[in-house]
């Protein structure tokens, strides 16, 4: 099959990283970078450090709203679509991306593969769960990372194909996290001692769009025990700029700043800091896989299991409740969740099935 595969952020690079290579070797793939994320600390970077092949189109959409940055996808899409003709679209997560690539698809009347699939925070003021919903019901296929998502599937009657077939982004993890652990040079660059510092990051448009709410931030990292490093996303620099609120994040003392950093050195810094402090979600997915305590600073979270287990403790923008997270005591037990590190390799599967559907398919 020819499938066009829609990538567009961080994650996504990293995820397409993980699925590419396998796909590849049964179909032709052509990728697509939208440019939500097109700066080089959050786009190149990916490409070059985990292998991913250029894209093929760039469609050069950043910025703007929500609604009007999915609106200039969709729209560039379109004839996109119509003149490269695939037989499957694949689509990763929950960005504008995502369901820009699905939307364009299932209006063009191609399927729509979506890896991720079923993720729900029952949270409809995240604007990436309108993507995911929205994306999960146009797909034809319905790629889970867990039980979980396959039973959030089911419970909302999406009518495609659902196969749990493991987190992609573990692949990526568990393949590079063994060398990151032992990469001690990395915290002592940014002057912090393995074992002995917090691991920071927050970009969730729900704790930097709001100015009360990214004051509360700002007020919650001053109270976090130092040393604290915290590779600076764009969006939050600017809403820190933009809310008078970047001096007083600089005078907290303890506090490391950085720039965004590449998969190899950020996964060095994961797997040796103390406890991480998160509102994204593949961090909260890859510290569990580190064994390492995760804070998160949200209300709610799509991976409930590693909340269940004990590893991580939601505490949205309170203090008190984040500094008390961080004084239990980790589990003992870490069982495997999301898949043993081939996902991507059932991914591919549960594709050829698909090409085997179309194949047999009425015209
Ligand atoms: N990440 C990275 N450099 C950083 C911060 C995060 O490489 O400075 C990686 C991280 O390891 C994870 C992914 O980016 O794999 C998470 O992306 P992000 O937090 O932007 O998105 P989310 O998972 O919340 O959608």
């Amino acid at each position: 099959m020819r499938i066009l595969t829609v990538v567009g952020n961080r994650p996504q690079f990293i995820k397409a990283a993980a699925v590419s290579g396998p796909l590849r070797e049964r179909h032709e793939e052509v990728l697509v970078h939208t440019g939500q994320h097109h700066d080089d600390a959050l786009s190149r970077i990916f490409f070059s450090e985990l292998g991913l092949a250029r894209p093929d189109r760039e469609l050069g959409v950043s910025g703007g709203s929500n609604s009007s940055q999915t609106a200039r996808m969709l729209a560039a899409l379109e004839p996109l679509l119509a003149d490269l003709a695939p037989d499957a679209v694949l689509v990763y997560g929950d960005t504008n991306s995502t369901l820009a690539g699905a939307l364009a698809a299932a209006q063009a009347r191609i399927p729509v593969v979506h890896v991720e699939a079923g993720m729900r925070s029952f949270d409809r003021a995240m604007p990436e769960e309108l993507n995911r919903v929205l994306s999960d019901h146009i797909a034809e296929l319905l790629l889970c990372s867990s039980e979980t998502a396959a039973a959030n599937l089911r419970a909302e009657s999406a009518a495609g194909v659902a196969v749990v077939v493991g987190d992609v982004m573990v692949d990526v993890a568990l393949r590079l996290q063994p060398a990151a652990r032992s990469e001690a040079a990395v915290p002592r660059e940014h002057g912090l001692e393995p074992g002995s510092y917090l691991l920071l990051t927050a970009h969730r448009a729900g704790n930097v769009d709001d100015q009360d709410r990214l004051a509360a931030l700002v007020e919650l990292i001053a109270a976090l025990p130092a040393p604290v490093l915290l590779p600076l996303h764009p969006r939050t620099a600017a809403r820190l700029e933009q809310f008078g609120l970047q001096a007083a994040l600089r005078a907290i003392p303890g506090l490391v700043l950085c720039e965004p950093l590449g998969y190899l050195e950020f996964s060095a810094l994961l797997c040796q800091a103390r406890a991480v402090v998160t509102d994204s979600g593949g961090v909260q997915k890859e510290a569990y896989l580190a064994g390492v305590p995760c804070v998160t600073l949200r209300a709610s979270t799509e991976w409930v299991e590693t909340v269940e287990l004990g590893w991580n403790t939601l505490v949205d923008l309170d203090a008190d409740d984040a500094l008390a997270a961080l004084e239990r005591t980790p589990p003992a037990e870490r069982p495997a969740l999301y898949g043993d590190g081939h996902a991507a390799e059932r991914c591919v599967e549960a594709i050829d099935e698909l090409a085997g559907r179309l194949a047999g398919a009425p015209a």
